[in-house]
């Protein structure tokens, strides 16, 4: 009998749910109205986006007024730094040395058009140090764009912590939370920063779609110049379709997170178990941090992270790698290189990340197919 297929990735993509898609079909069909138009097919397509913005607003606890429809979080990102930087040439742009590459691109293009910019470092658990970010901006006016949950580890960041100090001295925040938004509480009052990054495709709405939030009185230059849409912010004909399925999406995370929240985090507990029963000699990065519930980037000594990969490709199991391997040598991931994490298990580090579609039988059965792997692996005695 063919083995299931079993999704472990979701980090890197989660699939659109039915009832996300169910949200979105009519918008591709007899309500393929432009929301800008007067007339009575405008009408429902701007009501769809309506509730799309209320929706998203509701997960996070913002006013619908604040957020900002784009096509992605790296858009998100991107029109947030490069807003910051061409409001003021001058300004220090201060983030950690593990954002994602959405970031950290974006980043080093405004320095090479003479940004100036901070990459602190973080812990041997992969969290940044809040003292660290809060000196690195000195005196001059400056811009904090910390992750909310990092990528690869899971790790949370002391967000709230940065944002109550830097609010104190009048430094804006912005917070990636791709990661975490649909996942762990995310409540815009508590976390006070003035912009945050959603990706639609991380919570169940389809690829294509993010959000940006712009806490009222804040400025945000656009990338994309045009009609005038969301509020001159963004121009661009609205992605009705996906605008409802983020919104939806957001409306499921918000009434199924509590619980769905510790269902996750105790299928962690049942891999790790069953690793444990394997009798696997392993490291769980950013172990002893808050972490998302769903995330585990796990390290395996001695073996070279391809290798497991392949091997369970072989066994229909997707997820991720932490390390790369180029003939001989091993590149490690930026994020594992700025925990300093230990060799002999960074070469051998997998990202697995699951979510809403996973059972206590897939999680059993990854552990099953990964204990015949690793045993494949062992050198001969
Ligand atoms: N930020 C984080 C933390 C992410 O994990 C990702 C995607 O992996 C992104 C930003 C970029 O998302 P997208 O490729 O959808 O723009």
């Amino acid at each position: 009998m063919p083995l299931k297929p079993i999704y472990f990735d979701y980090n890197a993509t989660s699939p659109v749910l039915p009832g996300v898609y169910a949200a979105m079909e009519p918008y591709f069909k007899e309500r393929f109205g432009n929301p800008s138009s007067g007339h009575a097919w405008g009408l429902p397509a701007k009501q769809a986006m309506n509730q799309g913005r209320r929706q998203v607003a509701g997960l996070i606890g913002c006013l619908p007024e604040e957020l900002v429809f784009t096509s992605c979080a790296s858009e998100s990102i991107n029109t947030v730094l490069k807003s910051a930087f061409w409001s003021n040439p001058a300004v220090h742009l201060v983030m950690t040395a593990i954002e994602h590459p959405a970031s950290l691109e974006c980043a080093a293009w405004l320095e090479s058009q003479g940004a100036r910019i901070s990459r602190i470092g973080v812990n041997r658990q992969g969290v940044v140090d809040p003292d660290e970010v809060l000196n690195a901006c000195g005196d001059e006016p400056s811009f904090i764009s910390v992750m909310l949950a990092n990528n690869e580890t899971g790790a949370i960041q002391p967000v709230e912590e940065i944002a109550v100090r830097a609010r104190e001295r009048g430094i804006p925040v912005h917070t990636d939370a791709s990661q975490a938004a649909g996942k762990i509480a995310v409540d815009i009052e508590r976390l006070g920063v003035d912009y945050l990054t959603i990706a639609g495709h991380k919570l169940y709405a389809p690829k294509g779609i993010g959000a940006l939030f712009v806490r009222k009185g804040r400025k945000l230059l656009p990338l994309l110049h045009g009609g005038g849409q969301e509020n001159a912010m963004r121009s661009g004909t609205e992605n009705v379709a996906f605008i409802a399925g983020l919104g939806e999406a957001c409306r499921m995370a918000s009434r199924d997170l509590p619980a769905e929240e510790k269902r996750q985090r105790q299928l962690g507990t049942v891999f790790l178990e069953g690793l444990n029963r394997l009798g696997a000699d392993y490291l769980l990065h950013s172990a002893d941090t808050l972490r998302l519930p769903q995330t585990m980037f796990i390290g395996f000594k001695g073996l070279r992270a391809a290798d497991i990969l392949s091997g369970l490709v072989g066994y229909d199991v997707a997820a991720s790698g932490g390390a790369a391997c180029h003939g001989a040598e091993t590149t490690l991931s930026y994020v594992l290189e700025a925990m300093n994490a230990p060799h002999e298990y960074a070469g051998g580090t997998l990202r697995f990340s699951w979510g809403r579609l996973t059972g206590l039988e897939d999680v059993e059965e990854v552990v099953r197919r990964l204990g015949l792997v690793l045993e494949s692996l062992k050198p001969a005695a």
